[in-house]
This record gives C-alpha cells, sequence and structure tokens, in this order.
C-alpha cells in the first residue's frame, strides 16, 4: 500500500499527537525497550530498538526515504521491509491520523469485516470477555489516602502468626474441621460457599487496586471478566507496565494472592477460637474458599491467573504461555521426527528448556485439572447429564487437542525423512502398540478357597443339657458314630410319669381280664393305654434324636467347644462334619473375566502358605449371577482377604460384581481342612488394549445404570 517506487518518494502517514513515549523494563534477553502508551485504548506497545528509532525521528522526516536515513545514521540497518512492517503495525493498532479519503475507506472495511464476523469474536473471545463495571480511580485515590498508614504498620506478619496458631488449632481439631467440610456440600452450603467467594474476590481485587495505587498507577476500570464462561472479577491495571521497578509491578500482580492468604490465615484462627455458632461456620467457608482460591488456583503459573502473570513479569517474557505452547509443540515435533524445522522464535539453550519445561508441565497439570473437574461434575450432577458432561469435558480439553497436534504431523508427513531421530520413534511407537495389541494375558489369578461340597452342621433339636460331649475339632470319624449326647429334663420327667401312669392302668388291666369291669369300660381303659403307650413313643423318639451321630464318614470342623452340663439350644449349631471326599474349589472373578472363561479347561490352586494342591482342577461352570455376600469372610478385606468388600449385618458385601466360579478336582483327593489361595485360570487371550476398552465400558454401563 505505501511501497509505490513508481510515483517518486513516498509520504509517511502522520502518527497521532497523544501518543506517549517512554522507556521501559528491559526484555527476557536483556535488550534495552521501550513502549508507547495510547491513553484512548490504554493500551501498551513494546518497541525494540528499531522501533523506537523510526517512532523518535518519524516527525523530522516527511518521506520513507528521508526516514530511513535519518535512522540509519544511528548505526542501525534498516531497509524498506522493515519499515513497511512497522508502518502495518501503526495502522493496526490505529495509530496514525486519519486523513484521506482512502483511511476512511479502510476503517468503514474494519468496521463491516467487524460486524459480519461476531460470531467468529464471539468463538475466539469466550475466553475471556471483559465488562468493565466501575471507573474507581478517583473513589480509590481519595481511599488511598485515607488508609495510606496500614502499608506502613506491616501487618502481614500479624497475618502470619494469626495463621499459624490458626493451624495448629486445626490440626488439633482435625475431626471436626474436615467433619464441618463433608457436612457442607448441599445447596445452603453452596450458596455461603458463593457469598464467601464474592467477599473474598472482592477484597482480592481491592488489594490490587490499592497497591497499584500505593505506586501512582492509575486503575482504569474494575468489572466482570469471563473466562471460558466463568465469571471472575478483574481489575484493570495496565498502567503498572509504566513502572520501571520489576518489584513493584510484581507486587501488584501478587497483591490479591497475598490478599486472600491473610483473610485465610486471620479467619483459619477465628475458627479456631470462635465457639461453635453460626459465625464458626462462615468463619469455615471464608477459610477454606480463600485458602483453595489462593493456592490452587491463584498462585498456580500453569492457569492465567495473577500467578501465571507474576512468573510472567518476573522472567520479563510476555505471552509466556501461548509462545511457551508453540516452543513445546516445536520441540515434541524434532524430538519426535527430526524436521529439521527452525524454532518459532529464537532461542537459547536455556530458555528454550525454560519454555519446553513450562509448556509441557501446564499439559500436566491441566490434564490432572480436567480430568479432576470432569469426575466432580459426575459426582455432583446427576447421573446422565453427569456421563454427558464428562465425555464433554475429556473430549473438549484432553482428546482434541492431542488430535489436533496429531493433525499438524499428518500435515508435516512431506516434511518427514528418515533420520536417527524418527527410526527411533518409529520402532518405540512400534514396541508400544505392539504391547497393547498383542495378547498376551491368556491366564487370570483369582482368589480362591478349597472347601468340602459335601457338609452338615448340627443343631439340637430342642433345648437340652450336654451329657456327653465325645469330639475334638479336626477329628475324623467314621458313619453313624456317636457325636454328641444331649438331655432334656422335659422329657425325662414326662417319660417317668407317663411310665408309672401306664403301669397303674396295665393293673387295671389285669384286674378287668379278672372279669370286674363292664364291656364299656374295659374299652375305654384299652383306649387310655394305646394313647399313654403313643405318647411314650413320641418321647422316647425326641430322646433318641438328641443323640447326634454321624450321617457320613468325616472331619469334624472347628465349632465350639462343649462340656458336660452346658445348656444348649435349637439355634446354636453344634459341630460341622466335613466330607473330605467331597473336595471342591470356588475362585472369584471380575465380571469383565466372565465371556473370557474357558469351562473345561485345567486350573491350579496355590495355597496361601505357598504350597500346590496335589491336584490338576477343572473348570465346571460360573453362576450365572453376580453373588451378593461373601460366605468365606477370609477372602474379604475386612479380614485381609483379597476381594475389597464392607462388613454389613454379618455378612460380607463385595464392592465390585463378583462371580464365583466352581472348580473340581481332576484325581480323587481327600482333603482335611478348608483353605485359602489363588487359582490361576485359563482364559482367551486378550491384549491389554481391548482389556481397558472392556474394563471402560464395565464403568460405563455400571454407572449409566441401563
Ligand atoms: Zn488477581
Amino acid at each position: 500500500m505505501f511501497t509505490d517506487p513508481m510515483n517518486g518518494p513516498r509520504e509517511l502517514p502522520r502518527l497521532r499527537q497523544n501518543l506517549r513515549l517512554m522507556t521501559a523494563s528491559p526484555d527476557e534477553d536483556g535488550e534495552p525497550r521501550w513502549q508507547i502508551l495510547d491513553p484512548l485504548s490504554n493500551k501498551f506497545f513494546f518497541l525494540s530498538r528499531t522501533g523506537f528509532y523510526l517512532f523518535r525521528e518519524w516527525q523530522h522526516a516527511k518521506t520513507a526515504k528521508e526516514l530511513l536515513a535519518l535512522v540509519n545514521e544511528r548505526d542501525l540497518d534498516i531497509d524498506a521491509n522493515d519499515l513497511d512492517f512497522f508502518i502495518r503495525f501503526l495502522q493496526l493498532n490505529h495509530l496514525i491520523e486519519i486523513h484521506t479519503q482512502r483511511d476512511v475507506a479502510r476503517l468503514q472495511q474494519e468496521v463491516t469485516n467487524r460486524k459480519q464476523n461476531a460470531l467468529m469474536w464471539l468463538l475466539h473471545n469466550y475466553l475471556f470477555i471483559k465488562i468493565p463495571l466501575v471507573r474507581p480511580d478517583l473513589w480509590l485515590s481519595r481511599c488511598f489516602s485515607k488508609i495510606k498508614f496500614l502499608f506502613r504498620l506491616r501487618l502481614h506478619w500479624v497475618a502470619f502468626l494469626l495463621g499459624g496458631m490458626g493451624l495448629v488449632m486445626v490440626l488439633r481439631q482435625w475431626d471436626t474441621y474436615t467433619h464441618t467440610l463433608q457436612n457442607f456440600f448441599n445447596i445452603s452450603a453452596i450458596i455461603y460457599y458463593v457469598g464467601a467467594l464474592v467477599v473474598v474476590k472482592t477484597a482480592h481485587e481491592l488489594g490490587h487496586a490499592f497497591v497499584a495505587k500505593r505506586y501512582g498507577c492509575r486503575v482504569s476500570s474494575m468489572g466482570l471478566a469471563f473466562l471460558v464462561m466463568t465469571p471472575i472479577l478483574y481489575t484493570d491495571t495496565t498502567d503498572a507496565w509504566r513502572l520501571r521497578s520489576r518489584f513493584q509491578r510484581l507486587s501488584i500482580v501478587t497483591a490479591g494472592m497475598r490478599v486472600e492468604i491473610y483473610i485465610a490465615c486471620v479467619a483459619t484462627f477465628l475458627w479456631g477460637i470462635v465457639p461453635d455458632s453460626s459465625l464458626r461456620s462462615v468463619l469455615f467457608f471464608v477459610a477454606t474458599t480463600s485458602w483453595i482460591s489462593s493456592l490452587l488456583i491463584n498462585t498456580s503459573p500453569f492457569m492465567r491467573y495473577d500467578g501465571y502473570y507474576a512468573l510472567s513479569d518476573f522472567l520479563g517474557m510476555e505471552n509466556l504461555q501461548p509462545r511457551s505452547f508453540l516452543v513445546g509443540k516445536w520441540f515434541l515435533r524434532e524430538r519426535l521426527f527430526g524436521l529439521g524445522i527452525a524454532p518459532p522464535e529464537p532461542l537459547n539453550r536455556k530458555k528454550c528448556l525454560l519454555m519446553v519445561a513450562y509448556a509441557w508441565s501446564t499439559w500436566v497439570y491441566r490434564f490432572f485439572l480436567f480430568m479432576g473437574i470432569a469426575v466432580l461434575v459426575y459426582y455432583f450432577a446427576f447421573k446422565l447429564l453427569g456421563i454427558i458432561l464428562f465425555l464433554v469435558e475429556i473430549l473438549w480439553f484432553l482428546v482434541w487437542p492431542i488430535i489436533k497436534e496429531i493433525g499438524w504431523w499428518f500435515r508435516l508427513r512431506e516434511k518427514m525423512t528418515i533420520n536417527r531421530t524418527s527410526i527411533v520413534t518409529f520402532c518405540l511407537s512400534l514396541l508400544i502398540l505392539g504391547a497393547l495389541l498383542i495378547p498376551w494375558q491368556s491366564q487370570i489369578s483369582a482368589p480362591a478357597v478349597v472347601t468340602f461340597e459335601r457338609h452338615q452342621t448340627f443343631y439340637p433339636s430342642e433345648s437340652a443339657q450336654v451329657v456327653a460331649w465325645q469330639i475334638t475339632p479336626d477329628e475324623k470319624v467314621e458313619k453313624g458314630q456317636p457325636l454328641i449326647l444331649l438331655e432334656s429334663s422335659d422329657i425325662e420327667q414326662d417319660i417317668h410319669s407317663i411310665q408309672i401312669k401306664l403301669a397303674a392302668l396295665q393293673t387295671q388291666w389285669q384286674r378287668a381280664s379278672s372279669g370286674a369291669l363292664s364291656r364299656d369300660a374295659q374299652l375305654t381303659l384299652q383306649t387310655q393305654i394305646s394313647r399313654e403307650q403313643s405318647r411314650l413313643l413320641s418321647l422316647l423318639e425326641r430322646r433318641e434324636r438328641l443323640v447326634v451321630r454321624a450321617p457320613f464318614s468325616g472331619y469334624i470342623g472347628e465349632d465350639r467347644l462343649l462340656k458336660k452340663g452346658d445348656y444348649v439350644n435349637e439355634k446354636m449349631p453344634l459341630a460341622t462334619l466335613y466330607d473330605p471326599q467331597s473336595g471342591i474349589v470356588k475362585a472369584y472373578i471380575k465380571g469383565q473375566s466372565v465371556s473370557r472363561l474357558k469351562i473345561g479347561s485345567q486350573a491350579s490352586f496355590m495355597g496361601n502358605d505357598g504350597k500346590p494342591l496335589a491336584t490338576k482342577l477343572v473348570v465346571e461352570k460360573v453362576l450365572p449371577t453376580a453373588i451378593t455376600h461373601l460366605s468365606y469372610p477370609g477372602l474379604s478385606s475386612v479380614y485381609g482377604g483379597p476381594i475389597a468388600a464392607q462388613k454389613m449385618q454379618q455378612q460380607m458385601i463385595p464392592d465390585d460384581s463378583i462371580y464365583e466360579v466352581i472348580l473340581s478336582f481332576q484325581s480323587k483327593l481327600p482333603i482335611t481342612r478348608q483353605e485359602y489361595g489363588r487359582v490361576d485360570l485359563s482364559v482367551k487371550p486378550s491384549s491389554y488394549l481391548v482389556n481397558g476398552v472392556r474394563y471402560i465400558y464395565g464403568i460405563l454401563i455400571r454407572e449409566s445404570g441401563f
């Protein structure tokens, strides 16, 4: 537009009159810099040495040629291209006076372009929209003169002291503190938190503003900003760029977090000393809110909050994050493919390491942050919405950037060559892919128990007293052998009285048979006798049932040990008899392994004591539904076993869905006791990738409740 060599010397556009030129702090490489302040838009523009001389000599020259001559007297080598570049920069930022019809037309064009692209603008700027609410400069100046003395009191030491004491008190009442935290995840708590957040954040912004005032800077506006749709307060302290002292600028940037930390200290201390009341709850909200927001968000240099700006100013690197991201991606591509592309900006070794470290740590930080937020969103929203938000979060913030980067690799494919770096990358990717895809896993190990399929637990048939206890744990007994003798005094008494009654009736009967009674009376007597006889018979049966005999040969389990004279009732188990020839193994596997299990395949058992079982096992069947409780407490985590479970109403409830697998012995092997251990089951081979997908699918199905 300005390069017009045919029409003689070009005239320079005129610079706006109200621009101010100032020296600035040196840049990250220690080179001197200057800055132009545009008071209309309250913006700063940094100038290098070249820019500075061009700007300074501008008014002394009429044409481009004159200006270049003037500047190049200063031992600089600037050509027409550099000048064009500079003029375009001035135009883009509206630093040039509007004179000609052409300038007006250009501006109009710009306005229409902007209108057309309102949607695009929203898309690009939705990440950060600022709405100024107040122009507080005058008010701040007046207030500052009143609170100036506070800065001299060194109150932050008081705050730190209180904070230290508060911390000790919180540690001493740690249970109360965490208990309060757990109880405060409901609607009214959220309202309290929002209230505390507004107070803390307002104090934070006033911190920035007053420290800015302290160093004589103008605070042009304060208001609301939307950072990725989240409303936050902001204070425009752009004027601080005017300050040459890095310390002063840093103390303005960090003022907000410092205020929050002081509030956190004081609130924690007060929480420790105030008696239990609603004031204490409010203090609790203020303390937790300010701790979390100051320590986790504001001071983190990986989020674009104060910590980031402080770091970027400390290093003297503007736009640290976008620049580091470019360098970080460039570095990654070079390390992967050895493309030999020049870095996005001039780098020395130290700067390169710094930017790559910053970019990569930011990515790792964000990965965990977004995962954390996704999980939180999932737990706090209701099920289906939770899953949708979780997926959106993961796809948009984690998967999409990775896809975009891979897209770049694809576009760069023509530049890729076979070199050492790319060969190493290729081999490593093959290895990783192989490790993921090859079906390695053809065996799974599952917690198991060797147990008796046939067993019987004895209960007394009714309340009774022990007469003889003829068993000891782990004792071998034969079929039919009496084990326990019980006696009921009720039965014995009844038998005794019936026997007496019967004897009396029988005497009457003998007399009757000698003819002393009528036929009717004889009949009645006969009925009476047979009734008493059947009563006696049933009593004798009950007595017989109180003798416990072994129904089959086997071993006595470890049950209660009673002695002669002890009382028992029908609810008390006396002993269990196990059939040693009926050994089986029960193994417990997770739901996702059920479909991979091969029925009829071989397996082996290894006891917890390190001794294998002497026979091979055969997988008989898997029970079709997940178990509701664990029948073998020793397998549950409650008693140090391998299956995660909770104890509820005397039962072990497993945390995951667990299926029971029954395995039989391949060869006959008597067992003498129950034993815990593991079985190695052969399964259909499957790769880590397929297992991972199956695992995630299982979680989705379970969590969505389909
Ligand atoms: Zn801030």
